[in-house]
């Protein structure tokens, strides 16, 4: 432990300091580790170097009976304004880098997906431009089959590393094994992805270059990409659109406190910095209702809401015979 780390009270952050390389912040912000920027702290946030910080955190977990939460780019969380009363985990730079063997790649989970797709275009690969658009790591994009403009993760994923932090082994998994479907994975709480293994085909880079080019301008001109947000609110159901279905119910002109529909995207929330996560989850539920009470769809959230909320939930009164949105 180096000696400009503040002392701790906390036997936690103590215990933690002690047994990892990476750096361990006690009461860390998780406002800065989301794309929303709302939420309170993490009682403690690893940023892991390696799988030793990882064998440490499920340790630390079992002795002081805490939960995880495994925190990837935080493109699609909504931590409670109460934060988050366990041991928040990302993997930092040791599990970052790629390897390429013929039409074989494996990158560590970390690598943000936007610079890997660029990666793999300059390596001459096609296919994982989609990817582009993503701002998710590849572990949370895996945990999530995360995919846009007509790809997605089951595409290409061949098998992922798992650490599984009640264990504190490692396991590979073939993707048949995990469950892909849309926006949603049956990967077990306590596995990590560290690892990922993408079979893709070979392509032009300049094509490859001009199509992530398409993809991201298309993404300016479309959705509040400036704004804080976590992508998607709601999956799509089946044969519809939750745009569609919101702004038919005149979503887009919903605030509540610093939270409110982007006029950009209807399924897009976007916060200011006055913004709790309370505002957002209540927009979220008052969209919900709306949508039901008008088509009968109840949408399913696609951001994934972590820590005690104190409300009445999100449960919607739902009129007969209303369809359950699809996805996860
Ligand atoms: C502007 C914007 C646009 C977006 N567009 C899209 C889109 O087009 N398509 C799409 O699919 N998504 C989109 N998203 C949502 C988001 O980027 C994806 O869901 C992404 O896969 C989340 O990755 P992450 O690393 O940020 O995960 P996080 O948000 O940090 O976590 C999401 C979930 O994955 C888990 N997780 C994260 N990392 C790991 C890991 N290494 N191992 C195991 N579990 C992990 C978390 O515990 C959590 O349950 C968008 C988000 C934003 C902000």
């Amino acid at each position: 432990m180096s000696a400009d780390v503040p002392a701790t009270d906390d036997p936690v952050v103590a215990a933690l300091r002690e047994a990892c390389e990476g750096e361990v912040t006690g009461a860390a912000p998780i406002s800065e580790l989301t794309t929303l920027k709302v939420g309170g702290p993490a009682r403690v946030h690893v940023d892991a170097m390696r799988d030793d910080d990882l064998v440490a955190v499920g340790r630390v977990c079992a002795e002081h009976d805490l939960p995880w939460l495994i925190v990837g780019r935080g493109s699609n969380l909504l931590v409670a304004d109460a934060g988050w009363h366990g041991i928040a985990v990302s993997l930092g730079r040791g599990f970052r880098g790629y390897e390429v063997d013929g039409e074989l790649v494996t990158a560590g989970a970390a690598e943000p997906l936007p610079s890997l797709a660029v990666k793999l275009a300059n390596e001459g690969f096609r296919g994982f431009a989609w990817a582009a658009a993503v701002p998710g790591s590849l572990g949370g994009g895996v945990r999530m089959n995360a995919g846009a403009h007509g790809g997605e993760m089951a595409d290409h994923l061949v098998e992922a590393e798992l650490f599984r932090l009640s264990s504190g082994s490692r396991e590979t998994w073939p993707a048949a094994n995990l469950g892909l479907r849309y926006r949603h994975s049956d990967l077990p709480s306590d596995a990590v992805v560290v690892a990922a293994t993408l079979r893709l085909a070979r392509g032009e880079t300049e094509e490859v270059r001009a199509e992530i080019s398409e993809i991201k301008q298309w993404r300016r001109d479309h959705q509040p990409i400036n704004e804080p947000n976590c992508g998607s609110v709601f999956t799509n159901p089946e044969g519809d659109s939750a745009g569609r279905l919101i702004e038919a119910v005149g979503g887009k002109e919903l605030r509540i406190g610093g939270a409110g529909v982007s006029a950009l995207h209807a399924n897009f929330i976007v916060t200011t910095p006055t913004a709790t996560a309370a505002d957002v989850r209540s927009l979220i539920r008052t969209l919900r209702q709306r949508v039901a009470d008008e088509s009968g769809i109840v949408l399913r959230p696609e951001v994934q809401m972590v820590g005690d909320f104190d409300d009445e939930g999100l449960e919607v009164r739902a009129p007969d015979g209303a369809a359950d949105g699809r996805g996860g």
